[in-house]
């Protein structure tokens, strides 16, 4: 590994979480020495704040990386290293064979949220427009798709209403399924920062768990897993019965209240405080200051969008905040919080299997017709039938209809759900491919061609944080061997199938500029960005057209009330709350709930290799309340064995009454590859998800309890 002589320093959105803190890293003094990153003063996003994750990015970017293509025709047999001209000339011939004998529907790419946007954007084109098959998903279905189809059945379209200046806005914060203080921490420092000054916001929790986040709340309220829909229900009830409704907003700027106000008042306090489990006074309190409230600002991430109800229940934040004409204005509106570092990118790219560029749709004609003519395809070469989303992927393996699954810059066999299955589809597929900057992952043992990728800090390119600001991240290393940046291998692939002209960028910054002609007059209109202005003016929010001047995005979305939907209004949506997916039984008591660790980062390819992230969380441990533990027969410390349907595993107890009584958390950091510290919490999650957003429901699973 070596510096790039050229660049001593540099400026980048942090590889990690969707806060997209801006990063300064410095190149080291000594030849072979680590990069340092320290918070970038003048990001707009997060002022020079950074956290752990961010702050030793330096030392991940160096060991155990791929640095050659990598061959073998059995999962069973060695890798042979081979060169690229080989491994082209291999998906080259399997691709044409496939489109021969079983069509494009057998062709299917698997991407990530640590795409830079080019690289979304060169796949898609790819897959969609090249070979004519949608079956380009990301992991940001795992993470966020929930609220993708919760913001369009609301509002039209995707795309988050608010910005991170609201934090510093609003009277009343509601955090919904969301451990903030460990997962978007340098947001929720932004919050405690204002609250030490006496500044407020009022902080309201909602979480199953205590968490660092519940511990600096007014209030929280620890609901039964799988009842955030009830809840939000109650809360409505109480806006009904106390005059929280904005009457006049409803009129004016939405549609559908009869239906809601229908399932409101079904919706009793009584009735809401059994089904959560929680006091009802505490939702009183909660609907007293959200009626109070100048500006109401909710907050969510995985614990609302992992969820068989996961787009139900964005909606039914949106129903609150609509309904009470708590949006388009400073400090109010909902909020979600993407989990990795260009989900958002990925959204506005079409990075997923029902999306094409620009916030459009592959399942409207004219849409096709828009992105067919721009990317130089014939009138019809995209289908028109949406793609198969990741776990229908999986499913098609297991029948043996997909030939080739493409897995590029994430870890599936750790992150998806029921692994013993996906494991058991993935080794009867003939062709996998891996992506990837590090060696070793658990998906690489079931991955036929292995390619080198150029990782964050090795290849320029577009980034765009929750809060919808692009930032460029410049390449500021040498890629190590022969890596190469995905966007690169994508279009060099475009190129020997026969589209030349299509795929004939000559840098990431043509890819970024094709890209933004395509937003033109959408919503996530950024036909006024490029490499060049961002390089030179900085971190950008869209909506960005052509024309507009540095620094004169939009903060917020929808200040005009105008709503991108056929009646210009918003859509209030009556969908009646229903638990959980897979509730316990009298064979699996207890509901298992997943999550992340401040200084991890999902599945650990990256933080494995920082000292200060392994001192701090050394192993994985089972949170159990004292009672389940004490009818379980299990000591603090023990080992235990978690069950459910779909298999087992043996992790330490750590007894606390940080947790519900009835449900147990494990973190899902650890993989097969930890060795001996291996506890694959997703092994025992289910793939039942929500049905809009095919969203897998990855909170909550029935598990039983017992000594290992
Ligand atoms: Fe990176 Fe997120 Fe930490 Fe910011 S809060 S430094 S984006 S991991």
């Amino acid at each position: 590994m070596v510096s790039d002589p050229a660049s001593s320093a540099a400026l980048a959105q942090c590889p990690y979480c969707g806060v997209g803190c801006g990063l300064e890293l410095k190149a080291p003094a000594e030849p072979g020495g680590l990069w340092t990153a320290r918070g970038d003063r003048h990001h707009p996003s997060s002022l020079g704040q950074v956290c752990i994750k961010g702050a030793t990015v330096g030392e991940t970017l160096h060991p155990n990386r791929l640095t050659t293509p990598l061959w073998r025709a059995r999962i069973d047999q060695p890798f042979e290293p081979i060169s690229w001209e080989r491994a082209f000339t291999i998906l080259v011939e399997r691709i044409e064979a496939t489109l021969a004998t079983k069509g494009p529907q057998a062709l299917a790419i698997y991407g990530s949220g640590q795409f830079l946007s080019e690289d979304y954007y060169a796949a898609n084109k790819l897959l969609k427009g090249a070979l004519g098959s949608n079956n380009f998903d990301a992991n940001s279905r795992l993470c966020m798709s929930s609220a993708v189809a919760g913001y369009a059945r609301s509002f039209g379209s995707d795309g988050p209403p608010c910005c991170y200046d609201d934090l510093d806005l609003a009277d009343l914060v509601l955090l919904i399924g969301t451990n903030t203080a460990e997962c978007h921490p340098v947001l929720f420092q932004r919050l405690l920062k204002r609250r030490r000054k006496g500044a407020g916001p009022r902080l309201v929790v909602v979480d199953p768990r205590a968490t660092a986040t519940s511990d600096a709340a007014d209030l929280h309220l620890a609901i039964a897993p799988g009842t955030d829909l009830a809840l939000l229900c109650g809360l409505g009830h109480l806006l009904l019965e106390r005059r929280g409704v904005d009457r006049a907003f409803v009129a004016a700027h939405t549609e559908g209240f009869a239906e809601l106000e229908t399932l409101w008042w079904a919706w009793q306090p009584t009735r809401t405080a059994a089904v959560c489990g929680i006091a009802e006074a505490d939702l009183r309190q909660l609907a007293d200051w959200w009626i109070a409230s100048q500006a109401a600002l909710s907050l969510w991430s995985m614990g609302v969008n992992q969820s068989r109800e996961g787009t139900a229940t964005v909606a039914g934040i949106c129903n609150l905040h609509l309904v009470s004409g708590q949006i388009g204005r400073p400090g109010a509106g909902p909020f979600s919080l993407t989990g990795q570092p260009n989900a958002m990118g990925g959204r506005e790219v079409g990075g997923l299997a029902q999306l094409l560029p620009g916030y459009r749709s592959v399942d409207d004609p004219a849409h096709r017709a828009e992105v067919e003519r721009h990317w130089g395809f014939a009138a019809g070469s995209i289908s028109p039938e949406p793609g198969l989303a990741v776990w229908p992927q999986i499913e098609a393996m297991e029948r043996g209809e997909l030939d080739l699954w493409w897995v590029a810059a994430t870890n599936p066999l750790v992150s998806l759900p029921s692994l013993d299955r996906v494991r058991a589809a993935v080794a009867n597929c003939p062709l996998v491919v891996l992506s990837e900057a590090y060696a070793g992952t658990e998906t690489e043992a079931l991955t036929h061609l292995v390619l080198p990728a150029a990782q964050w800090s090795e290849k320029a390119g577009v980034m765009v944080n929750s809060e919808r600001r692009v930032t460029l991240c410049s390449a500021f290393r040498q890629p190590p061997g022969e890596a190469r940046a995905d966007w690169a291998i994508f279009a060099e692939l475009g190129r020997r199938l026969g589209f030349e002209a299509q795929f004939g960028w000559p840098d990431a910054a043509a890819v970024y500029a094709e890209f933004v002609a395509l937003t033109t007059g959408r919503l996530c209109d950024s036909s006024g960005l490029s490499h060049g202005l961002l390089a030179e003016h900085g971190p950008q929010q869209w909506p960005f057209p052509a024309g507009t001047a540095p620094g004169g995005g939009s903060a917020r979305l929808y200040v005009d009330l105008a709503f991108p939907t056929p009646s210009g209004k918003a859509r209030l949506w009556a969908d009646p709350p229903l638990g959980l997916a897979e509730p316990p039984c009298d064979s699996y008591p207890l509901v298992l709930t997943v999550g992340r660790l401040l200084g991890h980062w999902h599945t650990m390819t990256r933080t494995a290799h920082v000292a200060r992230a392994l001192k701090a969380h050394p192993e994985p441990l089972l949170e159990v309340h004292p009672s389940d533990a004490a009818r379980a027969g299990l000591a603090d410390g023990a080992l235990a064995l978690v069950r459910s349907r779909r298999g087992a595993v043996s992790v330490k107890v750590q007894i606390t009454e940080r947790i519900r009584p009835g449900t147990v958390f494990l973190p899902m950091h650890w993989g097969a590859s930890q060795g001996e510290l291996a506890c694959e919490a997703n092994r025992l999650m289910h793939e039942l998800g929500c049905p809009i957003s095919k969203q897998p429901e990855l909170k909550a699973a029935a598990v039983a309890l017992t000594p290992a």
